[in-house]
């Protein structure tokens, strides 16, 4: 048989899928047949079967470097079940447990064997492998060489000497990091210049994505869990560790199921939090960007933003934690005028040089200019990373529900006069209210009732000068100091003059936004019951052999076995996902749970 044939049988055998994906089968040929290759993919595309069945088509074993230990785990976890040798290698071993490592190792017997960078590096290990006994070196996690990016890793930047010594054992760098500076940076830190790079398409199907007016942040996110992600696994990221805390705190008050993860915390209890979330279904992590990395977790179904990321990068990075089953999933963020004035004031005290303030500025009005955005997310979300889409998504809020425009420059003449005849120190409440024609004492004392730009914005209520006051901070036209004081800026001045117009979304009330998004269950209504019953299956086979849920059944899975209610080994081996020693070792409990469901249903 052909490497080709091969890999398509394995693929099948052992993982019970159809067909590759997208470039897995190019990238899967390019190293069977010995070569370099640096993968470019996002998350859930796919990237893990691009060594492992490599790995298993040729000989010897396939070293994965992989920077956390959860990571291993749940990757050996996957793979022991499908009935692949595989192994991992940490400092968080006992000594007996590396020693039964090194030996299955030495005898032969591991397709795949999982280890931290610091222990390949550490002592002499990296000298006593054979290189003869490689089949290949994957380099997960790539981007942990950047200096730049969150998730740096010094040990990455060593990880080049592979390259000396195993210079015939083909390498494998795979990322899900975007950008194309990061991406010449890995083949230049782990000296993989010549390797063929593969860069899929950054578009997550799947993923709804959504901005919303920020009104009350807390009912709005509660709404959001209530009624659309009731039961759901999913996280919720906020800026600051106490805005974690307090927010994990009433939504359990609330009654959902919720954690904190910071790293205010102790190692200890984060670990405990991070393995609660993988293993149970329905938890919401409350976290910080400290919780990114490590999670593997196919089914989280939506990833919910309270306060503003400060790049269009972190944005795509920390929503695309979402859905990597490809299963619907939501990119939720509310969003307001305290979010522009707190990044921009953070960015602005910040201890950077100036150079670096101006990246960052710049990548800040990229993600102020996304919220704000009047046509398709996902369009402009792909034209950030460099790629095209060429019909909108139809799977965002701006194409589920195009969002009304009015022209605002009059309005915002009137608010910059009034910013401006004040004496540029007050901050947004004080200018609304001059605004709106309030004579409260502060105003009478100041003899602002006297100006000419008092009551000059009676047509719009105070919300819609709030939001009209956000808008033009998102694009600079007016600076909000670290005292809330807003004051013009050189930018505002053609809009002043009426030498341009603009154009701004209108306030929307909340609870229409979500009224015409996709359907998020998983499985058609009458089949519910059934799905649900399978999901407590699942759970006890899991919790038996103490592995994450998913490990035993992707959610996608679960759902076909609700649709199509196999009730013989034939039909089972169908169900994508079902692999040889899966349809042995789970087909008959499940086909015994259809049945005994379909009978009570008589
Ligand atoms: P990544 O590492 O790129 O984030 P994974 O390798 O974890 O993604 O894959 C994401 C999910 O997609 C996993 O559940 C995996 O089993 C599934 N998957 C990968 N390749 C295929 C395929 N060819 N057909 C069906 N499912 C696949
Ligand atoms: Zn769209």
């Amino acid at each position: 048989m052909s490497d080709h044939a091969n890999s398509l049988s394995l693929l099948r055998d052992i993982f019970g899928y159809d067909a590759f994906r997208g470039e897995q089968q190019r990238i899967i040929d390019t190293v069977v047949s010995g070569q370099h290759a640096l993968v470019v993919m996002p998350t859930g595309g796919g990237k893990s079967l691009c060594y492992q069945l490599p790995a298993l088509l040729r000989d010897g074993v396939g070293l994965v470097i992989s920077p956390l230990i959860a990571l291993m785990q749940d990757q050996v976890a996957q793979l022991q079940q499908v009935g692949v040798r595989a192994m991992c290698l940490h400092s968080g071993l006992s000594r007996e447990e590396r020693d039964r490592v090194f030996w299955t190792l030495s005898a032969g017997e591991l397709d795949l064997l999982y280890c931290a960078p610091e222990r390949l590096l550490g002592g002499d290990f990296i000298s006593q492998i054979d290189a003869d006994k490689l089949a290949l070196i994957a380099i997960d996690e790539a981007h942990c060489v950047s200096r730049w990016g969150h998730d740096f890793r010094p040990e990455y930047l060593r990880l080049g000497v592979l390259a000396e010594h195993f210079p015939n054992v083909p390498r494998l760098a795979l990322t899900a990091t975007a950008d194309s500076a990061t991406r010449d940076e890995i083949a230049l830190q782990l000296k993989m210049e010549q390797a063929e790079r593969f860069v899929a398409s950054f578009d997550r199907p799947n993923i709804t994505y959504r901005v919303h007016e920020k009104t009350q942040a807390r009912q709005q996110l509660t709404q959001l869990l209530k009624t659309e992600h009731a039961g759901d696994s999913g996280i919720v990221y906020r800026l600051s560790r106490a805005d974690v805390d307090k927010t994990a705190m009433w939504l359990a008050t609330a009654g959902f199921a919720a954690l904190p993860y910071h790293a205010g915390m102790s190692a200890g209890d984060r670990a405990r939090n991070q393995a609660r979330f993988s293993s149970e279904d329905g938890i919401v992590m409350v976290a910080t960007i400290a919780f990114g990395m490590g999670i593997d977790k196919p089914d989280v179904r939506f990833v919910a933003h309270v306060d503003l990321p400060d790049s269009i990068e972190s944005y795509y990075q920390e929503t695309g934690r979402a859905g990597r089953d490809g299963l619907p999933a939501t990119a939720w963020m509310a969003y307001g005028l305290g979010d522009v004035v707190r990044r921009r004031s953070m960015l602005e005290q910040s201890a950077t040089d100036d150079q670096r303030k101006t990246i960052e500025r710049r990548k800040l009005d990229s993600m102020l200019g996304f919220c704000e955005l009047t046509g398709c997310r996902r369009q402009a979300l792909l034209a950030y990373f460099g790629q095209t889409l060429d019909e909108p998504c139809g799977n965002c809020d701006n194409c589920l529900n195009p969002p009304q425009t009015w022209d605002a420059t009059e309005a915002s003449q009137k608010l910059l006069s009034t910013i401006y005849r004040t004496g540029q120190r007050f901050g947004a409440n004080y200018v609304f209210d001059v605004l709106v024609g309030s004579s409260n004492e502060r105003i009478i004392s100041l003899g602002h009732d006297r100006l000419p730009v008092h009551g000059i914005g009676e047509d719009l209520s105070k919300s819609q000068w709030r939001t009209l006051l956000r808008q033009l901070v998102a694009r600079d036209f007016v600076a909000v100091d670290h005292h809330g004081g807003l004051r013009l800026t050189d930018a505002c001045r053609p809009l002043l003059r009426g030498d341009c117009q603009f154009q701004v979304r209108k306030l929307r009330k909340p609870s229409k936004a979500t009224s015409k998004s996709k359907a998020t269950t998983l499985v058609s209504p009458e089949n519910q019951a059934l799905f649900e019953v399978l999901r407590d299956t699942r759970a006890m086979l899991a919790n038996e052999q103490g592995v994450p849920a998913y490990v035993v059944f992707a959610d996608s899975t679960l759902a076909a076995m609700a649709e199509h209610q196999p009730t013989d080994h034939d039909a089972f081996a169908d169900l994508s996902g079902v692999g040889q020693v899966k349809l042995e070792r789970y087909a008959d409990t499940f086909i015994e749970v259809i049945a005994d469901f379909a009978r009570e249903r008589l």
